[in-house]
């Protein structure tokens, strides 16, 4: 697909990420089918693309690609003197962040373009459509051909990062793009990394939850990071309840590594016992807080290490590996 596709938008990437991100929430390791809506896909989009409406960079233009606008009907484009980007902002000031009780109209007319557009065109190699990947359904949806959803599990990590160089390459090769972009070279960073503003929230909402305490160490906090607890770097999507508070240096130290057993149970039990409050809390902060949703990533992602012999952080100076007993703590067996 990314040697023969045909990219002139980005919606593409988008598709392909979004069809890797519900694989690890939703499918199996099995070979099977996995049949998703449009409206599922359609969520995606608005979460992908939310954070490209938000102003780039200091006293610099607002740049956007304006998804939702171009839902109306303009082109899409990644440029500053458009009145997608006014739209963009408007609808930005208004809701703040995704806000899943008042994005309901949004979700609809987007699932529409997604069964109308996008779906169509994905398959479609110099005029012809090879659907390889996927069949349509006549209720709207979408079936991911057998082993498709287990291989973008598998590969979750490498199809993400082909589908985001791409993406920034793609935006870099606009001409208009150039005057926006300058010298920085933090574009990747700006479309795909967590929102601060999210992440403001959840550091607060997380103090009042659970204490001014280090998740890892147990120790007091003055300065206190959020950290992912299922690392950004493995699974790109914030979840509310993946963040816990940690040191700097303990953060730091576990980096972009699965967390030791001790640590896992202790967060398993808060998911349960703290279940509502983070639910909340993803609300106020505009990210998923399902919990059956970030214990199906959690499990993906234990899974695969424990496949590849990863190991799994205790502290800073010890590592456990991931054994098999990881992934069965996470399905309750
Ligand atoms: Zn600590």
């Amino acid at each position: 697909m990314f040697a023969e596709g045909d990219f002139t938008a980005t919606y593409k990437f988008a598709l392909l990420i979004s069809f890797a991100e519900l694989a690890v929430e939703h499918g199996a390791d099995d070979g099977a089918e996995l049949t998703l809506t449009t409206r599922q896909i359609a969520e995606r989009f608005v979460f992908l693309y939310w954070q490209h409406a938000t102003p780039y960079g200091t006293g610099r233009p607002v740049v956007s690609p304006a998804f939702w606008f171009r839902i109306s009907g303009s082109k899409p484009r990644f440029s500053t003197q458009s009145q997608n980007s006014e739209l963009a902002l408007q609808h930005h000031q208004r809701y703040k962040h995704p806000d899943y009780r008042a994005i309901g109209p949004l979700l609809s007319k987007v699932a529409s373009v997604v069964s109308a557009q996008l779906l169509k065109y994905l398959q479609n190699f110099a005029g012809v459509t090879d659907p390889f990947l996927y069949e349509r359904r006549s209720s709207g949806s979408v079936t991911l051909k057998p082993g498709v959803s287990y291989c973008l599990r598998r590969f979750y990590t490498l199809v993400e990062q082909m589908a985001r160089t791409r993406w920034v390459a793609h935006i870099k090769a606009n001409r208009r793009n150039h005057p926006i972009l300058g010298k920085s070279d933090d574009l990747e960073d700006f479309l795909f990394s967590s929102s601060r503003q999210s992440l403001a929230i959840i550091s607060t909402q997380l103090r009042k939850l659970d204490g001014s305490r280090c998740f890892y160490c147990g120790e007091g906090l003055l300065d206190a990071d959020v950290d992912h607890f299922v690392p950004f770097s493995l699974y790109s999507r914030d979840l509310a309840n993946n963040f816990v508070l940690a040191h700097p240096a303990c953060n730091r130290s576990k980096s972009d590594t699965l967390a030791a057993r001790a640590h896992l149970e202790r967060w398993l039990e808060r998911l349960v016992l703290k279940e509502q409050e983070l639910a909340e809390i993803g609300l106020l902060a505009g990210v998923s807080g399902d919990k059956e949703i970030v214990q199906r990533v959690a499990t993906w992602g234990y899974k695969v290490a424990n496949e590849t012999g990863g190991r799994a952080w205790l502290s800073p100076t010890t590592y456990e590996n991931v054994d098999s007993l990881y992934p069965s703590l996470l399905s309750g067996n």
